[in-house]
């Protein structure tokens, strides 16, 4: 499961769960991006920050870790390439690439998005605001057959919005794990 995580929230740790319990996964990993190639704008908080938010967030999950990747890894943040580290290094393991449904309308853009869906199946949620994930133009894309739909309740939380709630100092703690909450009352975050 890849994304900016700026900062983790429960709608990040809802889709793991989901994602886990459905499809009876092993194990969950949250990648944060170093360098989203969709936020042209940039993202104002270190990607090293947001690793350790994402490291609160998971706490003592045993399904859910967080992932150095994409920022042990110089460059643009490319799932195909993160794909293929994981599947390199989990022999025979299969995998499903977890992401929201406001994820999926740009997805054909995405860098080799072809060899995203050779290595894993795509697992989808749907999201306030966004289209059906299982909308008929999946059907025509690269990602036709390699789509499994997630049955999870919608929940109307986003980085966006905590970050805005930060910003007027508003308490999210409603919003964000215990831990996450602990680090943005401490200044982490833009
Ligand atoms: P931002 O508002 O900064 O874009 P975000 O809340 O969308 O933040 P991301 O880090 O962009 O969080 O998302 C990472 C992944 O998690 C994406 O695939 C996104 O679709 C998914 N996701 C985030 N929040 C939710 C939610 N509330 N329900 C379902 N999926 C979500
Ligand atoms: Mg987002």
């Amino acid at each position: 499961m890849g994304g900016t995580f700026d900062p983790p929230h429960d709608g990040h740790l809802a889709l793991a769960r989901a994602a886990a319990a459905q499809l009876a996964l092993d194990r969950v990993l949250l990648v944060p991006a170093a360098a989203p190639p969709h936020k042209p704008d940039g993202v104002a908080t270190p990607a090293a920050t947001r690793l350790a938010m994402v490291r609160a967030a998971v706490g003592e999950d045993p399904l859910l870790e967080a992932s150095a990747a994409e920022i042990d890894r110089p460059g643009p943040s490319y799932t195909a390439d993160t794909l293929e580290d994981i599947a390199a290094e989990n022999p025979g393991a299969d995998l499903w690439f977890i992401l929201g449904a406001d994820q999926l309308a740009g997805f054909p853009t995405w860098s080799r998005p072809d060899r995203i869906v050779e290595l894993a199946r795509l697992a989808v949620a749907s999201r306030p605001g966004a289209g059906d994930p299982a909308m008929d133009f999946l059907a025509g894309t690269v990602a036709a057959g390699r789509v499994d739909v997630l049955d999870m309740p919608e929940v109307p939380i986003s980085s966006t919005d905590v970050r805005a709630r930060v910003s007027r100092g508003e308490d999210v703690s409603h919003l964000v794990p215990a831990g996450v909450a602990a680090l943005l009352a401490a200044g982490a975050g833009s």
